[in-house]
């Protein structure tokens, strides 16, 4: 018998969540993200979740070949751009489009054009604008330059005008509020042609006075809130429920501690559940005594601090449960946001950290 953990991807509420990311942007064409395999859930299950999306978008080149590969004719978008002058023919071969945020791509894109033109090559490109991230982009001063720089290269198709959010989800953020990025966008795209991508999941959620000719979800499709309280409220659906079972039970006296560094110590005696995943399994192992747990669909909590390949829950007020019981670390039953909030963190890192040796089913 296996060991009983598993993590069940919910293809079906993907394509629910997507439907919902799209009826929220009336007008707007919609890019499914799925970088980092799909935020864990595997990019081919992304893939199949994301059929209706306008596009695909991610970081990795070689996860946009397979999704080539897998037969994705829609286009297809590299968030981070290109990061050398080679992967210009890799975009070339695959039909890959990129996001544009420095002059060294202007240079590699100049010099590789003649060629490129020749075999009638024509990228379509994303310029991106910094308007306060400070991530990747030209700023609004330098952004028209940029602009007109690009369009000057033969091998440039269509030139999409693209900014990033740092606070779409906290609307009166003190340093950065989103008004004031869009200013900022709308001060150094005035003008200039091409269309606007600019949502993200929250811009999505709680802006949707955004006009965007692109939005380009990610979390909510995987059921996760962007920030703040939890994706159900918005009325996604989680995609990613990680189940494991008891596989060991212990009854402590009062005073008895559970775990490495006996950092948790019961008041009473205790009845408490071993269950069978770790922070080797994708669990954090900083999340607290107290963060929520179900065993047999009845939430408690974890106890003691998680290990490798197991953490401890309360069972004291579960005489029912015993080895076997069903437990849920999280999705369906258990937002991922609640244990990700308990563990200091967000539920992108828990969907993304899902270890590789938890298996995965579809359901
Ligand atoms: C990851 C990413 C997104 C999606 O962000 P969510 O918060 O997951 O919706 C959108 N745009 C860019 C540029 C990204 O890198």
């Amino acid at each position: 018998m296996p060991r009983p953990i598993l993590a069940t991807i919910h293809v079906d509420s993907m394509k629910q969540n997507l439907a919902l990311a799209k009826a929220k942007s009336p007008g707007a064409r919609a890019w499914g993200v799925l970088k980092a395999n799909g935020y864990g859930h595997g990019l081919e299950r992304a893939m199949r979740g994301f059929a209706d999306a306008d596009g695909l978008a991610l970081i990795e080149f070689d996860n946009a070949i397979k999704l080539r590969e897998l037969g994705w004719k829609k286009p297809i978008l590299l968030l981070e751009g290109f990061f050398g002058p080679a992967d210009l023919h890799t975009m070339a071969g695959y039909d890959l489009q990129a996001a544009v945020h420095c002059n060294e791509q202007l240079e590699w894109l100049e010099a590789a054009a003649p060629q490129l033109a020749e075999r009638r090559i024509r990228f379509d490109l994303h310029l991106k604008m910094n308007t306060g991230m400070n991530r990747l982009g030209f700023t609004p001063d330098a952004f028209a330059a940029a602009h007109a720089r690009l369009s000057a290269i033969a091998c440039v198709g269509s030139i999409t005008l693209m900014t990033h959010f740092a606070n779409a989800d906290d609307i009166d953020h003190p340093l950065l509020p989103i008004g004031e990025q869009i200013r900022r966008f709308e001060q150094g795209a005035a003008g200039l042609p091409g269309l606007r991508s600019l949502s993200n999941s929250a811009g999505v959620l709680l802006h949707q006075d955004l006009k965007s000719d692109w939005v380009r979800p990610g979390i909510m499709l995987y059921g996760g809130s962007p920030g703040g309280g939890t994706a159900d409220a918005f009325g996604l659906q989680p995609t990613m429920t990680l189940t494991s079972e008891i596989i060991g039970v212990q009854d402590i006296a009062a005073g008895e501690a559970v775990g490495y560094g006996s950092r948790f110590q019961a008041e009473g005696p205790m009845r408490v559940g071993v269950v069978a995943c770790g922070y080797a399994d994708g669990y954090p192992r900083v999340a607290p005594a107290g963060t929520p747990v179900l065993v047999d669909g009845v939430r408690t909590r974890l106890v003691g601090r998680v290990s490798m390949d197991m953490l401890t829950v309360d069972l004291t007020d579960l005489p029912q449960a015993r080895l076997g019981s069903k437990v849920t670390l999280w999705g369906q039953g258990l937002p991922i946001d609640e244990v990700a909030i308990s563990a200091g963190t967000i539920g992108y890192e828990l969907m993304c950290a899902l270890a590789t040796r938890v298996p995965v089913v579809e359901g």
